[in-house]
């Protein structure tokens, strides 16, 4: 067994109570459906194993007849159908055997191709049904979890399924008719043979099961050193910068070095105690071997062994002493498959858990397509938290007409990104109502609600792909002359056209690296190109140069001339010509209106515009304080 998919550590565990009986579960929602190709799986390995186990008994037969003069006779077959000539006998074991084998062959096929068949397509099902529950699944699961745990499940634990469907139900199937013929076999042939052939097998499975026992937890303890050493070693190349930068690379040297070391402590525990396993398991089904080879040589040489007597003939101890060889293995592997049931069992366990997981936001059953006539919105005393202690934003109530742009002015950690995500309906208003033409928000279908409105945001992601993909991305099917005007409209179109490729250059990940602000203006041409009813810039060019945002902004003031548009900006030279100032201030609106009631009212807005413009060199102690005390408390509050 390889240390390298036994990485993860269960995350899931809180979910993980909740589920009932995975492995039945996983069987009668995927497996149902693929029970065709399992029949086949399943026949053709019983056919083919049958077919395995001939050859020894048609040679017993041959052997028989030809040194022991006995007659030659097969099972299930007349005797008048058989030649009479020793040599037109052998022909027709030979000719028995060969078919034996071709025929074999084809069952070997069309059971491999069974199994695949079956296993893949529960994999393929599996994995794309929890991406896309996943996918839709609240934002506030994806900050909790890491995105390396939930990679995990899609990728480890759904391969670890398949490994069980394809490879361990497989050989259960191919083991236990294995198991079974050769007892038949063998107690038909000489019974008291059979038994003391079968003496070790209770040894084995004895031993087997201890051995289960013990390499268990120290499997555990491999999985959970190598999910450490992954972790450090993640962690130190995200901070590679920071590492040269402080001079630690000797202090990060040895912290690696420690790791390791607790990784290969515990894998050469697993490894000591498993190298003994299997030479012990030889030596007992050897000393079985030994056991059958005395007893049955005496036998055919019609010599007892002490209280031991009976008769076995030449051919049927060749075949005894091969089949015993078959039988013992398999014993051994059955260990190994309830390993692999069990490790299953629990990938079964977090992929369900994690189907489970109910979603917060929930599209109510009579919700309609909402529709945009003229884009006024309004906030209705809303109140909402990220958790059930404290609210984050309190009796937030403002209106906005349609076509009107709105500014959210604060300081950070206000609640500005977060009214704008309550808008986009990432999340549910705990409190109140937000309505969009008098819809509220909840009672639209969740597309057309996003489909209404175009964000681009202070952290920009960019896909894997050309710019062009990037820019059409939640579009698709446009001109490419379209998207030359949208990212015309952004600002972009000098840049890109500078890239290697133009707009075929492939950004993202592992493409062209792009500046913050270079991001941000492909994000921004992507929302023109949208061309949504209502549109929200969150801090949407705090990235771009000066000079750039001033030329965006031209094209920004065009854009949401006729639009309602929600604004968050820092530069509030930025946002001073919105229909509407809203600031906010800990949760709560503060002040509003437009730039001019607001410097006439000589609150935190002016303050702030005055810090600004260069007027005074910083805000007022008041404000200072304010701040601080509320620096203090997020601090007291997350320390808890
Ligand atoms: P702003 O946009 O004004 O800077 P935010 O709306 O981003 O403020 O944040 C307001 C508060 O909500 C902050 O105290 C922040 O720590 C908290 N917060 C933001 N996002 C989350 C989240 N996903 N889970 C919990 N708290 C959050």
């Amino acid at each position: 067994m390889g240390v390298s998919d036994l990485e993860d550590d269960d995350v899931f565990e809180d979910v993980r109570e909740r589920v009932d009986r995975p492995m039945a579960r996983l069987f009668r929602t995927y497996g149902w459906k693929y029970r065709f190709p399992f029949a086949i799986g399943f026949v053709s390995s019983v056919v083919a194993r049958i077919l395995d186990l001939l050859p020894p008994l048609l040679l017993a037969v041959a052997i028989d007849a030809i040194f022991g003069k006995q007659d030659y006779s097969l099972w299930l077959v007349p005797d008048v159908w058989l030649p009479d000539g020793q040599v037109a006998q052998m022909w027709l074991t030979v000719g028995i055997i060969a078919a034996a084998f071709l025929i074999g062959a084809v069952f070997h096929w069309t059971r491999n191709w069974g199994w695949n068949t079956f296993s893949q397509n529960i994999q393929h099902n599996v994995r794309t049904d929890t991406y896309d529950k996943m996918q839709r699944l609240n934002m506030d699961f994806f900050a909790d979890k890491q995105t390396g745990e939930l990679m995990s499940i899609l990728s480890n634990d759904v391969n670890r399924l398949e490994r069980f469907l394809n490879d361990g139900m497989n050989s259960f199937f191919r083991l236990a008719i294995m198991v079974i013929g050769i007892a038949v076999i063998l107690f038909s042939m000489n019974w008291q043979l059979a038994l003391i052939a079968l003496v070790p097998v209770p040894v084995i499975a004895f031993f087997t099961k201890k051995f289960i026992e013990i390499i268990q937890p120290k499997y555990a303890e491999v999985r959970s050193s190598v999910g450490q050493l992954n972790s450090r070693l993640e962690n130190n190349l995200g901070g590679i910068q920071v590492i040269k930068a402080a001079n630690t690379e000797s202090f990060e040297s040895d912290r690696v070095d420690d790791v390791s070391s607790d990784y290969f402590d515990a894998n050469w525990d697993a490894i000591g105690t498993r190298i003994k396993f299997f030479p012990g398991l030889r030596l007992i089904s050897g000393l079985g071997f030994v056991l059958t080879f005395i007893v049955g040589g005496l036998w055919v040489l019609g010599e007892p062994l002490g209280p031991l007597s009976g008769s076995l003939r030449a051919g049927q101890f060749v075949a005894f002493i091969l089949y015993t060889q078959r039988f013992i293995w398999p014993m051994a592997q059955f260990g190994q498959i309830i390993n692999m049931y069990q490790r299953a069992y629990a990938s079964s366990e977090r992929i369900f858990g994690l189907m489970d997981t109910p979603s917060r936001i929930v599209e109510d059953p009579d919700a309609e397509p909402l529709e945009v006539t003229d884009g006024h919105v309004e906030f209705d005393d809303v109140t909402f938290g990220y958790d059930d202690e404290e609210a984050i934003v309190e009796d937030i109530s403002f209106e906005v007409e349609g076509g009107d742009t709105v500014a959210l002015v604060g300081p950070t950690g206000a609640g500005k990104s977060t009214v704008m995500k309550l808008l986009l309906r990432m999340y549910d208003v705990d409190d109140g109502a937000i309505e969009v033409d008098g819809t509220d928000l909840r009672e639209a279908t969740i597309p057309s609600l996003r489909q209404a409105m175009g964000y681009v945001s202070q952290e920009t992601f960019l896909f894997y792909g050309t710019v062009r993909e990037n820019i059409e991305y939640g579009t698709f099917d446009v001109e490419k002359a379209e998207i030359v005007e949208a990212a015309k409209m952004a600002e972009a179109h000098r840049f890109i056209q500078n890239l290697p490729e133009g707009y075929d250059t492939k950004v993202g990940e592992r493409g062209v690296k792009l500046s913050g602000g270079q991001r941000q203006r492909i994000a921004l041409a992507r929302a023109i190109l949208k061309d949504p009813d209502i549109l929200v810039l969150d801090e949407a060019t705090s990235d771009v140069d000066t000079e750039t945002e001033m030329l965006i902004q031209r094209s920004l003031n065009e854009l949401t001339a006729d639009r309602t548009t929600f604004a968050i900006a820092h530069r509030l030279s930025t946002i001073k010509d919105a229909e509407k100032i809203v600031v906010i201030e800990d949760g709560r609106i503060v002040e509003w209106g437009t730039h001019a009631d607001l410097l006439a009212e000589d609150g935190l807005y002016a303050k702030l515009w005055a810090v600004q413009a260069g007027e005074i060199d910083e805000l007022p102690q008041e404000f200072i304080e304010r701040a601080a005390r509320r620096r203090a408390q997020t601090e007291t509050e997350a320390d808890d």
